[in-house]
């Protein structure tokens, strides 16, 4: 491409750059408006969103559901505070509580790592009762940003130049099942994991890990913490990850997908979890408002009424078969579940991989060195999957070459 074709992209990142605290870096691509799973730069180039602003875009980009819910909630009542009480709230509550299926109760935040500082209040509660003084989280984990998510996030390199911190959490290897039963005892107030780690490169544990996890806090009364903000509401074609285990927690967390793209997180405490926090124990100005629940209520509905977790299922196998099929030097395989998925590759080459697939007009995201993460939004059709696995080898190629 011409310079003069990225022009706009090249001044806005160059203004970026200049205003932003640099805690991104600079994106490589300026969007500027999507229809489904395709999106547009600021000069008008075409790609095909395979990474859903981080399994974020569930329902895609400008889907008639969203912004049908999300214009007339804006029009209607875009806020409340919590002084006063409004009806998309309580439908989501109450829909979310059905789709588990047990009784529980519902916190509203406006993020991932907001559910997750509800769940830690709702395990520090629970341990200070109890006499139960630290928590157990897995290496690699990650539960978001904020001190308290951060506490819990096994990634050094983000976690300890913002330690200490003022809980006790003690890591063990994910996977291992016997490594938790040893660090769980009578003591231990929770253990949070996700049900395959997202961010650590959409590592799935092995079979039965989740169900070892629930025996394992079954026996000492820890409490299961699923931080299911990147693996729930169809991504992996059902509406939950922990259901591929028939394990349930105790308290799950949500955000990304919930929205669709508006920013809103839950935090679920199931049975007797949900009934730890009291009135002044949390709140949030912001959490729950009308706009973002209404947007949650139609991504749900929306994922019914399409027959969503179906399609993800039969598109998902579809792109990781797709993906396994490909004999090429660089790949060593795919893992994930769903339309959530890591391309593994035999060497550092992500970000050459990234790269070139940008150059061809998909938008990935080189997650780890040797890993790309797909989790485009759950409506990409079959044919668009299609076009990026046959387009694959060639980008390997680029990616491979040196040049
Ligand atoms: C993204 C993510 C978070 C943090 O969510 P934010 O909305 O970025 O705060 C926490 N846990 C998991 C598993 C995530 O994928």
């Amino acid at each position: 491409m011409s310079k003069h074709e990225t022009r706009a992209s090249e001044a806005l990142s160059e203004r970026f750059e200049a205003a932003f605290i640099p805690t991104y870096g600079v994106p490589p691509v300026a969007l500027a408006r999507g229809e489904g799973s395709k999106v547009w730069d600021v000069d008008g180039v075409e790609y095909l969103d395979l990474i859903g602003g981080i399994a974020v875009s569930s329902l895609g980009h400008a889907h008639p559901a969203l912004v049908e819910a999300v214009s007339r909630q804006v029009a209607t009542l875009a806020h409340t505070s919590n002084l006063f009480l409004h009806e998309p709230e309580v439908l989501l509550a109450e829909r979310l509580i059905g789709l588990l299926g047990v009784p529980a109760r519902v916190f509203l935040t406006n993020s991932g790592t907001e559910a997750n500082e509800a769940a830690l209040k709702i395990a520090i509660k629970y341990g200070k009762a109890n006499g139960r003084t630290y928590f157990v989280a897995t290496e690699n984990g990650f539960h978001g940003r904020t001190l308290g998510a951060l506490s819990l996030t096994g990634k050094p390199a983000i976690r300890d130049q913002f330690g200490p911190f003022p809980i006790d959490v003690r890591f063990v290897p994910y996977g291992d099942a016997d490594a938790l039963k040893n660090a769980v005892t009578d003591e231990c107030a929770a253990v949070f994991l996700e049900p395959t780690q997202g961010e650590a490169g959409v590592v799935p544990p092995p079979e039965g890990y989740l169900r070892a996890a629930r025996e394992i806090c079954d026996a000492t009364g820890a409490l299961l913490v699923a931080d299911e903000i990147q693996s729930a509401i169809g991504r992996t074609g059902h509406w939950f990850a922990h259901q591929h285990d028939g394990a349930l927690p105790d308290v799950l967390t949500l955000a990304k997908g919930l929205g669709g793209g508006m920013p809103i997180g839950a935090c679920v405490g199931l049975g007797q979890a949900g009934t730890i926090l009291a009135k002044g124990d949390h709140g949030s100005t912001f959490g729950g408002n009308p706009v973002s629940a209404a947007a949650a209520l139609a991504v749900l509905d929306t994922i019914e009424s399409e027959g969503l977790l179906e399609h993800v299922r039969t598109v998902g196998a579809q792109l990781s078969d797709g993906i396994a099929a490909i004999d090429h030097p660089l790949l060593a395989g795919v893992r994930g579940r769903g339309l959530w998925l890591a391309v593994v590759l035999t060497a550092d080459r992500s970000a050459r991989l990234q790269a070139a697939a940008q150059r061809a007009g998909f938008l990935v995201n080189a997650l780890q060195p040797d890993a790309v993460r797909l989790a485009p939004p759950l409506v990409i059709t079959s044919e668009q999957v299609a076009s990026f696995v046959s387009a694959l080898p060639a980008l390997l190629d680029e990616a491979a070459s040196d040049d």
